[in-house]
């Protein structure tokens, strides 16, 4: 078979956000052509576009915080916000007319394989068929609610950071935020400045790394818009930073370890004066256990004079605020629940159906696993972006999507050549792969004694345990032996 004659897959992207307007991209480079993008939303940009709350940033340096092949002249800071990264998606989006691929408000119901093929029905009732699926929903995405007695019976305004109202007004209220992690850090800076008052119920304090900002004015942008050459030195530098510093220290390497520990630990006693209130703010585990949350304005505001920090544990909420564990009952007109996401969900709720009627929910039954985090045995040709294990302390997604776009576009140019019906890991070879990945844990920070989302049910970090060099490595090219015999390889193929 020529390149030519190569067969051309139907493929369904679910998702318009970062890794869906990735693939569209790098499919229709590749010569694919039959591409369709279900997104549920109505426009691209995935997190930043559902994300909108005051303060809302990016705390991986903007200039890495791109895609590899389209660096932005246009950054106007170091820490990008989220406005800026939402129009920068929108624009990549455009250039390369992905939208015309995309059909918005209808999301992915069902997603069924049978006779070889992917049948998928929407929220609009539409039925379509797929050779190939690809999971683009990100890892982020369902809002973790607490379940905190008489939540529901709180009289004013009540809502989770992802689900931000348009036009409101803070303005002399008496604010409650519940959670402490990197989104209530970017929030309440932003409370204080316009809230009456603000009540932050803290349940575990977090280590925060001071990295400053910085606002790049019209010349600096006009300088990198001439030479683009530039962006491109400011990602490569940044990813090397971020890699040799914060991505290797999660991981137990010592150095960069002791130098993020100190740089923590000197910053909370810089700002930090008051001996009681450090106190409170001191996390008892290892710096990096819990995602190491970026920002010089979070000590500020705390001790802001409108804000008032409560560590008793919360007991109920009623209908006028939060009563806590010492009996206080702390007066609200407004509550916010910024007490993350569910990150084990991945596709779901959407109801996926494997081989002979193999259900997400009975293969995930014991771990949520996958092979190289892309592809679960038993559900053949069905490729999930960002999947278990995809991250990489405190480093972009987007870089983590690009390499595994690369590796993706592998598999599928093998099935365009007609070597492989179906695309698949085997079972022992997704095994094998997790226990590499739990052989790694014990030295990261990850199990250095705290609670984290980065956790399983068996209390695993899910992530990768490894340097961001190994991982690039590994994904460079797929081990055929590790797919199964029904994918139909040729001999010659299996190379
Ligand atoms: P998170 O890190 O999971 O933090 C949730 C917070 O809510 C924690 O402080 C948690 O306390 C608290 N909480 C949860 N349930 C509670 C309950 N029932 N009672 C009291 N407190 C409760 O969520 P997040 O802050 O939304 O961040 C999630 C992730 O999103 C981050 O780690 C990061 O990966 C990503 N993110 C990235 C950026 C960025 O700039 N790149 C910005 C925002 C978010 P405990 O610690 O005690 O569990």
């Amino acid at each position: 078979m020529t390149r030519n004659q190569r067969r051309d897959p139907r493929v369904v992207i679910i998702g318009a956000g970062m890794s869906g307007i990735l693939m569209t991209i790098k499919l229709r480079e590749a010569g694919i052509t039959d591409i369709c993008v279900l997104e549920k939303g109505e426009s691209v940009g995935g997190t930043w576009r559902e994300n909108r709350y005051p303060g809302l940033a990016c705390d991986i340096p903007a200039h890495m915080y791109t895609y590899a092949f389209e660096p932005n002249p246009e950054w106007e800071h170091r820490f990008a916000r989220g406005p800026e990264i939402r129009r920068y998606f929108e624009q990549v989006a455009d250039k390369y007319d992905v939208v015309r691929d995309v059909r918005f408000n209808e999301a992915v119901e069902r997603c069924v394989y049978e006779g070889g093929v992917w049948h998928l029905t929407t929220s609009k009732g539409a039925e379509l068929e797929a050779d190939l699926v690809i999971s683009a929903t990100g890892i982020l995405h369902h809002p973790a609610y607490p379940d905190i007695e008489g939540l529901e019976q709180f009289e004013g305004e009540c809502f989770h950071t992802a689900r931000w109202p348009d036009k409101l007004s803070l303005k002399g209220k008496r604010v409650g935020i519940i959670g402490t992690g990197s989104t209530a850090a970017q929030v309440i800076p932003e409370l204080v400045k316009e809230a009456g008052q603000v009540v932050v119920f803290q349940r575990t304090p977090q280590w925060i790394y001071p990295a400053p900002d910085r606002e790049y004015d019209a010349s600096l942008r006009a300088k990198v818009r001439k030479n683009p050459r530039l962006a491109r030195r400011a990602y490569r530098w940044y990813t090397r930073a971020i890699e040799l510093f914060f991505s290797r220290a999660v991981i137990g390497q010592r150095i960069p370890h002791f130098l993020m520990s100190w740089a923590c630990r000197q910053h909370l006693k810089r700002k930090v004066k008051d001996p009681e209130l450090r106190r409170r703010l001191t996390p008892d585990y290892t710096v990096g256990c819990k995602r190491v949350i970026v920002s010089t304005k979070f000590y500020d505001a705390i001790q802001a004079p409108n804000c008032r920090l409560v560590t008793e544990g919360i007991e109920r909420v009623d209908a006028n605020g939060v009563v806590t564990a010492d009996g206080q009952h702390h007066g609200l007109d407004l509550l916010v629940l910024a007490t993350g996401f569910h990150p084990f969900n991945f596709m779901r709720p959407m109801e996926l159906v494997g081989r002979d009627g193999l259900h997400i929910n009975k293969a995930w039954v014991k771990r949520v696993q996958a092979y190289r985090s892309l592809l679960i045995p038993g559900f053949p040709n069905f490729f999930l972006m960002l999947g278990p294990n995809t991250p990489i302390g405190n480093f972009s997604v987007i870089a983590m999507s690009e390499v595994q776009s690369h590796y993706l576009l592998q598999l599928i140019e093998r099935w365009r050549r007609g070597e492989v019906q179906e695309i698949e890991a085997t079972t022992e070879a997704t095994e094998r792969f997790n226990q590499y990945l739990r052989g790694g844990m014990a030295h990261t920070v990850w199990v250095g004694g705290c609670n984290s989302w980065y956790l399983d049910n068996e209390g695993v970090p899910a992530m990768w345990p490894y340097t961001w060099g190994q991982w690039v490595k590994e994904m460079s090219a797929p081990q055929w032996s590790d797919f199964t015999q029904g994918a139909g390889l040729s001999r010659e193929a299996r190379g």
